[in-house]
């Protein structure tokens, strides 16, 4: 078994002790966004291939580059997933992902312009999709995809104000149209957007106290009144959310296990002071209403002490798996697989780290845990 050095991403929005708690480590004051595992040139993971019992295991998931661990990618080669511990304390912007197709003629377009791929305001910095899929740890709370129109024309006059403007908006048009709107209004819209987030200060729900929370820090933000037509989703613990190519998307707070092709490719249209490309968005954004965005895991294996699902996820380059552990239980890698212990505790992978293992590698373990297992589809 090898287990695997994760390498930290101290984002603004991150929590300061979700992450450092699962490791069983004292926060350190600074934001504690991410904690990577796999190839991406971001925050490429280290092994340790020595024997582990013998080492100090604490701190063993984050990366202290040290004589003892190598590069994941000289045993693993390259892995087309990251997979992550994510601890938002604050939302993450507005964004959507490209499909394959969009990622390979964006990054071609940008590279026939020259734009650098260290370029902020570049934003296809690889030719791949970048589907998502989070799974809750403990209450996770996201905006995921259109709510089904008549629904929000219903909810928008209800709030009044300024939501009814873009409630008859959308009553008399579409999606499409609506969204447009709201993103290419300029100055036109800002009082609008201002009637808004004054009439959401007056209504009792999750969506319009998103809007006034989201409004304090980006006041002039058209996107800040384009959440009002998304799903507002509380995921409980094993509940996900899977972002295909097209799914406008924001995550607000909690903490999660996340999944994701190994890419860059995010299309951002507000709620955030990085590049916003509102073009590239409504060609991007798949303006389908959602019914409901919550992914369910199906079941798959059981034995004395094992339960193994799996998350729908078509397209991607992953296939993903929960693995509860009561006993002494055997895994079998079908192929490249990085396994993640997100609860409780086994004898040889404990809370918070991860593993790799090759294509057929077993791995015996005993104890209590849910295990997070990421494998090439
Ligand atoms: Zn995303």
């Amino acid at each position: 078994m090898r287990l695997v050095r994760g390498v930290v991403q101290h984002y603004a929005w991150g929590h300061a002790s979700a992450i450092p708690k699962l490791l069983g480590i004292e926060p350190d004051g600074r934001p504690w966004a991410e904690l990577w595992f796999g190839t991406h040139l971001g925050g490429p993971s280290r092994i340790l291939e020595i024997d582990e019992s013998v080492i100090e295991r604490t701190h063993s998931a984050v990366d202290e580059t040290n004589g003892l661990s190598s590069p994941l990618v000289s045993v693993a080669g390259e892995l087309p997933f990251l997979v992550k511990f994510l601890a938002a304390a604050e939302p993450l912007s507005l964004q959507a992902h490209p499909s394959l197709a969009q990622a390979q003629a964006g990054y071609a377009r940008e590279n026939r312009l020259a734009v650098p791929v260290s370029n902020s305001r570049r934003i296809y910095r690889d030719p791949f999709a970048k589907p998502e899929l989070i799974c809750a740890l403990g209450k996770f709370e996201a905006l995921c995809g259109f709510r089904d129109p008549t629904e929000t024309v219903d909810f928008l006059h209800d709030i009044g104000g300024g939501a009814s403007t873009i409630a008859t908006l959308l009553a008399d048009h579409d999606l499409a149209h609506t969204i447009q709107f709201i993103f290419t209004g300029g100055e036109e819209f800002q009082p609008v957007l201002h009637d808004v987030i004054a009439a959401c200060a007056q209504h009792d729900s999750a969506s319009a106290r998103w809007v006034v929370k989201l409004a304090r820090a980006y006041p002039d933000d058209p996107a800040v009144a384009a959440t009002l037509l998304l799903n507002h989703v509380v995921l409980q613990p094993g509940e996900a959310l899977y972002l295909g190519p097209g799914n406008l998307h924001a995550y607000l707070s909690g903490m999660g296990v996340e999944v994701m092709g190994s890419s860059d490719n995010v299309v951002r249209c507000g709620l955030t002071n990085k590049h916003v490309d509102v073009n590239e968005l409504l060609a991007t954004v798949d303006p389908k209403p959602l019914a409901d965005p919550v992914v369910r895991a199906e079941p798959v294996a059981r034995t004395s002490a094992g339960r193994l699902w799996r998350y729908p996820t078509p397209g991607a380059p992953f296939e993903f798996f929960v693995h509860q552990i009561d006993g002494t239980e055997t895994i079998r890698a079908r192929a490249r697989e990085l396994t993640m212990c997100g609860v409780g505790t086994t004898d040889r992978l404990q809370r918070g780290e991860v593993c790799f293992l090759q294509k057929g590698e077993e791995l015996t373990l005993n104890g209590q845990a849910t295990l997070f297992r990421t494998t090439e589809p």
